[in-house]
């Protein structure tokens, strides 16, 4: 494909340009329209989660040296995949594995709740008490590696255009950032947009500290997932201004740094906390 030697040489740079770009247009619009007021000071929770986000692509260098789009290529030199045994055409091709990138992420967060031991690594993401921009990058590095895997079981299994790949890459990272985003989106447009994507008021639900509340909205990207399996949720019972976010036991100011988080999943999610008091809160909103 012509697009594809392209792709491969720059996809580092395109995949990394856009990404930047969509975080400091969205932290932006944080500033300028937020959602709701934060809980705490952005210093430290930002610090500390884009350190962790400089990790992780670090680790991911090291650990798999090879993109997804170099491993597309490779197995469509081979000629192997479902797409490439199939006589279907280029566009349907593309189509086919961006749903099923969407559908294996979607899958994929569904286990990562429903494991207790995929829940420990993935906790880490629901202890954010403010859910900003910042969060979408706050993963621990055993989910990044995790996830990386199955998407790479993907583009094996199917035999993905390289395009596809790097089209995935790009858009669902730029929608990650958006769907976590504490932006003011007019209701009249959230409505409409949600048919379509993930928004940032109804992911937002998805890092209630209600259990029934977080136990849905899992889509990341397209919205249709949760509907289709019945784990959409349209709103936060407490509402999206008063409504709290995180997780009772993780909400200690020291649970923001980043060894913190790297233990994260050997500490013990203690129940006993239940709400009533927070000190993280520095800046409640009424
Ligand atoms: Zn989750």
């Amino acid at each position: 494909m012509p697009f594809d030697t392209f792709v491969l040489d720059h996809e580092s740079a395109i995949r990394l340009g856009f990404f930047l770009g969509t975080f400091v247009l969205l932290a932006l619009w944080e500033y300028l329209a937020p959602r709701r007021t934060s809980r705490t000071a952005k210093a430290v929770r930002w610090s500390n989660n884009v350190a962790l986000a400089a990790a992780n692509m670090v680790m991911l260098r090291v650990l798999i040296p090879l993109a997804g789009v170099g491993l597309a290529a490779f197995v469509n030199e081979r000629g192997t995949g479902l797409l490439n045994m199939l006589p279907v055409p280029y566009v349907v091709a593309i189509v086919v594995s961006l749903l099923a990138f969407d559908l294996a992420v979607y899958l994929v967060h569904l286990a990562f709740h429903n494991a207790p031991v995929l829940w420990r690594m993935h906790r880490l993401h629901h202890a954010d008490v403010d859910v900003d921009v910042a969060t979408a990058v706050r993963f621990h590095p055993i989910q990044v590696l995790l996830s990386t895997l199955v998407k790479f079981a993907v583009i094996t299994a199917l035999g993905t255009p390289v395009l596809a790949v790097l089209l995935f890459e790009t858009i669902f990272h730029a929608l990650l950032l958006f769907n976590h985003a504490n932006v003011r989106v007019p209701p009249a447009v959230d409505r409409l947009l949600r048919w379509f994507v993930v928004t940032p008021d109804m992911h937002r639900i998805h890092h209630s500290v209600r259990p029934a509340e977080t136990n849905s909205n899992y889509g990341f990207a397209l919205p249709w997932w949760d509907r289709l399996f019945g784990t959409y949720g349209a709103a936060p019972a407490a509402g999206h201004e008063r409504m709290t976010l995180g997780i009772e036991a993780f909400r200690a100011p020291r649970d923001l740094w980043l060894d913190r988080m790297l233990l994260n999943p050997m500490l013990d999610e203690r129940s006993s906390r239940n709400g009533s008091s927070d000190p993280a809160l520095t800046n409640v909103d009424t």
